[in-house]
């Protein structure tokens, strides 16, 4: 493994930094540790940054931890000013081919964009729709498709969520039970999705449904492109323990969609569901956002005299060490993944590791800002004089704990580990 850039990438770098340096509109900058917290990689939508990378399951992908959620707003201002220029480059889309308006990229190419986006603390504006709805129109879709749906993609005029997950069907997706029956040239879809992030934003989601109950599971799924709008459908916010509604569960009653929007072939969208374009799948987004996270912490607990329990409690010095040299050993994930990539070989276990990794750290330095700011972390009101931080570690405590389960639980990572990883057997 190759840890310096070459010449070519460290010139590639120079000019994505400079373009960051002077391009980006002045309102979208971080201000100090206060600023947003972004840059969680373009790939595979940074907010879905979890997913740019992770998606090592043998079945359709789960970008959802790095869609963050919600994916992109719709929005203008400075936002349509920085779309239009990243639109412009092709960065909008860094692994599309050229001539669907994307960059096409080399996955090294990539990676220095997302470091570098990551490191400059950049909203990431791909989301879902570039990271798993254009990618599988692009390579399983119809002109007609392509043309009608990847260029809203790119203008950031369509926003995607992902309806996959069922109530009975999570980890074993292919359990799911939606059905989309024929009539005339339309399916009648009736069933049930949830955990849909974002899709009180979306006005597309691209879905699986059972089209044939006799077949074997994984043969009777068929891939959809379904308009939020069509009468039928009903989002119902689910609020977490942190107090946001980032998910949804997202009923349908006998929604009607054209046949035309089927993508592939009926009873292959199992198949259709695990395309990738090239995108580099480091998550490399996530390990620079989290060695932020943790020099941020580092800061606060050294300049804070308020709230900082670093005077009062020896522990809180070994875990702030221990979480720095994590930081950087889930960095070294990133890098072995994106060199396993750039030498042509498709990562499977190594992304699981990468992603295991990454979740489960996110939890620990979660735990170790409780232990920074001690009883402080009872009080979560983001305006009261009493919450450090705007409550932003206590919020931060009880978010951390989806990490675990979105885009992949531990679990299933783990299984993959040992099976693909450490040939061991299935049970
Ligand atoms: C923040 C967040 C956002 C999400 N966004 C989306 C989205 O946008 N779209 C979408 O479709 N889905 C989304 N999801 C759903 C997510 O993909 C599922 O929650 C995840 O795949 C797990 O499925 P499940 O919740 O049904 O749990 P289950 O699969 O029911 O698992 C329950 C428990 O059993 C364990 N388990 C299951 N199978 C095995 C096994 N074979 N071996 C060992 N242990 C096992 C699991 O690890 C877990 O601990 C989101 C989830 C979260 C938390």
């Amino acid at each position: 493994m190759r840890l310096k850039d070459s010449p070519e990438e460290a010139a590639w770098r120079a000019e994505v930094r400079s373009f960051l340096k002077n391009e980006m509109p002045e309102a979208l900058r971080p201000r100090g540790d206060a600023g947003p917290q972004m840059g969680m990689g373009m790939g595979g939508g940074g907010e879905a940054a979890a997913a740019a990378g992770f998606g090592a399951e043998a079945g359709p992908r789960r970008p959802e931890a790095q869609a963050g959620g919600a994916g992109f707003r719709l929005a203008g201002g400075p936002m349509a000013e920085w779309r239009k220029k990243l639109a412009d480059k092709g960065w909008n889309a860094p692994a599309w081919p050229k001539e669907y308006g994307g960059a096409g990229m080399s996955v090294m190419e990539q990676f220095i964009l997302n470091e570098e986006f990551a490191e400059a603390r950049v909203m990431a504006m791909g989301g879902m729709g570039v990271s798993m709805a254009g990618p599988t129109i692009i390579t399983h879709g119809t002109d007609e498709q392509k043309a009608e749906f990847l260029p809203p993609i790119l203008r950031g005029e369509t926003q995607w969520c992902q309806g996959f997950s069922e109530p009975g069907a999570g980890s074993d997706l292919a359990s799911l039970q939606t059905r989309a029956v024929k009539d005339g040239d339309d399916y009648v879809i009736n069933g049930s999705k949830i955990w849909t992030s974002g899709a009180q934003f979306a006005n597309w989601m691209f879905m699986m449904a059972r089209t044939d109950p006799e077949a074997p599971k994984h043969r009777g799924i068929s891939y959809f492109l379904l308009d939020m709008k069509t009468p039928g459908i009903t989002v119902q916010p689910l609020v977490t323990m942190a107090g946001t509604a980032m998910f949804n569960q997202v009923f349908f009653d006998s929604v009607r969609v054209p046949a035309k929007n089927i993508v592939g072939e009926v009873n292959r969208g199992w198949y259709v569901g695990t395309t990738t374009l090239d995108f580099e799948r480091s998550g490399i987004g996530n390990a620079v956002g989290t060695a932020q996270n943790v020099a941020r912490m580092i800061r606060f607990a050294k300049e804070s005299k308020e709230f900082s329990a670093l005077g009062r409690n020896p522990m809180v010095r070994l875990e702030l060490a221990d979480r720095l040299i994590e930081a950087n050993v889930a960095k070294m994930l990133s890098y072995r993944v994106i060199h396993l990539q750039n030498s042509g070989m498709v990562p499977n276990h190594e992304a699981s590791m990468a992603k295991l990794y990454s979740s489960e750290l996110g939890q620990r330095i979660a735990r170790t800002g409780m232990r920074v700011i001690g009883l402080y972390g009872l009080s979560w009101d983001t305006q009261s004089a009493h919450s450090p931080n705007r409550g932003q570690y206590s919020r931060g405590y009880v978010s951390s704990v989806s990490g675990t389960i979105a885009g992949g639980t531990s679990e299933i990572q783990r299984n993959i580990i040992a099976q693909r990883g450490m040939g061991l057997p299935r049970d």
